[in-house]
């Protein structure tokens, strides 16, 4: 084993698919990245990230070995399939069946792939060279089009039994609260997520167009963007302090897009974290903001590290992720 060899990434959200070449100290080589197609037919939309994979295996002299994948979820990582809320073609796709026949295509030879949630890779990413570098227990944690979150506890990602575990925006902060998208009454997402902060403000008589603008409204001190922003950011807290208090940890590091936009995020979660985390072991949650443009990537490369030890993480501290796709 070459141990400077890079892995391939692959980090698969609703509006793109990011692939990137990267190396063992987490340095992109080079990457591509793939618009997700709308199509019911989920052929359809791996067909463009086949090819991409191929041309970029193929720039790169086609020696990878290793693959590591971040999915949007539901995932399923057992059974290798996803099946992302915001990706309708995609049910129980067996996208690790996908990505190996697409390395296979260039390279001859099956890779080794771990696949894990997206939030699970961000918060491998934040873990390994992000705010989250001097942590031994952290959640990483995205506020964005949707909420998602990973743990890795005691330097150990705790991924659960389908890898689905800390979903964090789909945790009830309301249980007489509308249906949600899931399924479920009142969760974090409902109230927390950029398009909701929009919707919310613009029924009150905002006239902007989205989170990022909603945001600069706040910091510039429009009142009804600070109002809707505080209401989101409670019920933002509350799921934080939730999963704070029932895995005993002391650290989120947040990033997304909405993140981005800082202190008119952070300084409303953390007013309202002091009616949630009570608890003397969550009295003192340290609520970061995330440092790395492209964790989700930087995850997914440190779990294909992992496979061969290369990676921060060893391949037994991935707890729950299946290792039935290694070769
Ligand atoms: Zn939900």
């Amino acid at each position: 084993m070459d141990t400077a060899q890079p892995v391939l990434a692959i980090d698969v959200g609703g509006t793109k698919v990011a692939l990137a070449i990267i190396d063992a100290e987490g340095t992109i080589v080079d990457d591509e990245i793939v618009p997700t197609a709308k199509s019911d037919d989920g052929d359809a939309i791996w067909a463009p990230v086949g090819e991409g994979i191929a041309s970029l295996l193929q720039r790169c002299g086609g020696d990878i070995t290793e693959v590591g994948i971040g999915s949007a979820g539901p995932i399923d990582a057992p059974s290798g399939t996803v099946s992302p809320v915001n990706i309708g073609g995609w049910r129980e796709y067996p996208i690790v069946q996908q990505a190996k026949a697409a390395v296979r295509g260039v390279t001859g030879s099956d890779p080794a792939i771990l696949l894990a949630g997206d939030g699970h890779c961000i918060a491998l990413g934040e873990h390994w060279l992000g705010a989250g570098r001097d942590l031994d227990t952290m959640v990483g944690m995205v506020i964005s089009t949707g909420i998602g979150g990973g743990a890795v506890i005691k330097n150990r990602l705790f991924a659960g039994t389908t890898g689905n575990a800390v979903h964090v925006g789909h945790t009830s902060v309301n249980a007489w609260g509308e249906k949600c998208v899931c399924n479920s009454h009142g969760c974090v997402e409902m109230y927390a997520r950029g398009p909701a902060l929009v919707e919310a403000a613009r029924a009150k008589g905002w006239r902007g167009d989205d989170g990022k603008a909603l945001t600069e409204s706040a910091a510039a001190g429009d009142e009804i963007a600070l109002e809707v922003i505080d209401h989101g950011m409670r019920a933002a807290a509350a799921g934080i302090a939730a999963t704070a208090t029932y895995l005993d940890i002391d650290h989120f590091v947040i990033g997304g897009g909405l993140a981005k936009a800082g202190p008119v995020i952070f300084d409303p979660i953390r007013r309202h974290l002091r009616d949630f985390a009570v608890l003397p072991y969550v009295a003192d949650l340290q609520i970061l903001p995330a440092e790395l443009e492209n964790a989700g990537l930087l995850g997914a490369a440190s779990l294909a590290l992992s496979i061969t030890g290369r990676g921060p993480l060893q391949p037994d501290e991935l707890i729950g992720l299946t290792d039935a796709e290694r070769p």
